[in-house]
């Protein structure tokens, strides 16, 4: 008996020591959340409003204006103390018709995508011969062997790496520097393999830049397949010529908007908590992922709290930034505002990775904050919701962006699970279609937990 008593005891005392005083009341709260997110949570049909009705929206387009216009009322609907516009100047790229590409004798057209912000080709389009590489460094050795062909950087996706974000990151700088690499060496166009996990034949477009003084030569984008086809056929002959054309053009600079709705906290007024996404998208698909599932989820997470009768102690401000696709200039500018203005931005929740099962969230704070919410916040996650990521890591870009004014600020960047993110990513499958809605409410009910945990506790978070 004695030991079983002194046993008992010892697990009592271990409870208490290990789980602080809050928790109850917290694991209330976030059962409360979970149930009205899956039950009630309007975030899906807000999601097919958006992407079926409005459709992709890439910055500077007409509609990313009906987008912004769309949410804002949607915003307005809803018990915020304040929904307003503020102005951002983005650049307009417009895809134009459709690009064609083909190797000469081959009826089977190749699958491929303009690069984010490329030139147009002549009219009569590009046709030369191909140099193909791996990495940008190996074109060197072609030295002016190079002149008048086109670069094709044909660099297959990691697939052994479970973190698909890093094998995003290991090549995107032939994307966005090739161009410009190849264009020095005297190449007339860029070809690169898709930045995208698996084999099929969508091309994934994406953001490229080139740089003063260099000749800006037109780049696209290959399928998976259509890489791989012509890798075969180069092998079999190297002096075969490609032919390319598209119609891109920079269309000069557009007044846009974030779209900003203002929840005003009880105790704390002057301090602010942002949440929110990117609301444009590239110019393919829906824009369903990347990143509708970011901007409705975070809208539906402050519905939520809302709905359950929540009184935030700090202001909480829900932003859908502008133009995070090519440029981030509604970030850059809501941290300039906010500089301008001496706004106290203390935490932020970012989501742009995609609306599937929530996983967890990257942390950018100091390793005292990220110990204590490891210690006191992941138990109320992983267990019964499945949530047990929290690291320390990078806030989303955005976020990032404007925190450069705000390096205190404790910064969460929302982790979905990432294996199917980039087969879908800046692709045409990017659809509603592609979004489960139980994953969706899922992922809201993780972020207007962790908003409720930031807002309840942030006075006793270490710095
Ligand atoms: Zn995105």
């Amino acid at each position: 008996m004695l030991n079983v008593k002194l046993g008992r005891g010892i697990v009592f005392l271990f409870l208490f020591a290990s789980v602080p005083a809050f928790a109850t009341s917290d694991s209330l709260m976030i059962a409360k959340i979970y149930e009205h997110s899956f039950y009630r949570g309007e975030a899906y049909e807000n999601l097919r409003y958006l992407t079926k009705k409005i459709g992709h929206r890439i910055a500077g387009s007409e509609r990313v204006a009906q987008a912004v216009d769309w949410s804002k009322g949607l915003m307005e609907q809803l018990a915020f103390d304040k929904v307003y516009l503020q102005d951002v100047r983005v650049p307009y790229w417009d895809r134009g018709s459709s690009e064609e590409a083909y190797i000469l004798g081959d009826a089977q057209r190749l699958k491929v995508l303009a690069l984010g912000g490329s030139v147009a080709t002549p009219e009569e389009g590009i046709t030369a011969e191909v140099i193909e590489v791996e990495l940008l460094s190996d074109l060197r050795k072609y030295g002016e062997n190079v002149q008048g062909k086109i670069v094709f950087v044909n660099k297959p996706w990691d697939e052994s790496l479970v973190e698909t974000g890093i094998a995003y990151g290991l090549n995107s700088a032939q994307r966005s520097r090739g161009p410009a690499e190849a264009a020095k060496l005297g190449a007339v166009a860029y070809l690169f393999r898709s930045l995208g996990s698996g084999i099929d034949d969508y091309p994934h477009t994406g953001a490229t830049r080139y740089v003063k003084g260099i000749d800006s030569i037109p780049a696209m984008a290959i399928s998976a397949i259509g890489a791989n086809r012509l890798h075969t056929a180069l092998e079999k002959d190297p002096n075969l010529k490609v032919f390319l054309r598209q119609h891109s053009a920079w269309k000069g600079e557009v007044l846009s908007h974030n779209v900003i709705a203002e929840w005003k906290g009880t105790d704390h007024p002057g301090q602010i908590i942002t949440i929110g996404g990117h609301l444009d998208s590239w110019d393919v698909g829906e824009g369903a992922h990347d990143n509708g599932t970011g901007t409705m989820g975070t809208l539906d997470a402050l519905r939520t709290l809302m709905a359950l009768g929540y009184k935030p102690k700090h202001t909480i401000r829900l932003v859908f930034y502008m133009n995070e696709e090519n440029g981030v200039h509604g970030a850059s500018q809501y941290g300039l505002q906010s500089k301008q203005k001496g706004e106290q931005l203390i935490a932020a929740i970012e989501s742009d990775a995609g609306g599937f099962a929530p996983r967890g969230f990257d942390i950018k704070g100091g390793p005292e904050a990220v110990a204590w919410i490891q210690r006191s916040w992941k138990p109320l996650f992983e267990e019964s919701y499945w949530v047990s990521r929290f690291l320390p890591g990078s806030p989303g870009v955005d976020s990032g962006v404007w925190g450069k004014h705000y390096p205190g600020a404790l910064m969460f960047n929302f982790r979905p699970d990432p294996h199917r993110y980039f087969d879908l990513h800046h692709t045409a499958k990017d659809v509603f279609e592609a979004v489960d809605k139980r994953e969706l409410q899922s992922g809201v009910a993780a972020l207007a937990s962790l908003l409720y945990l930031i807002d309840t506790h942030y006075e006793v978070l270490p710095n």
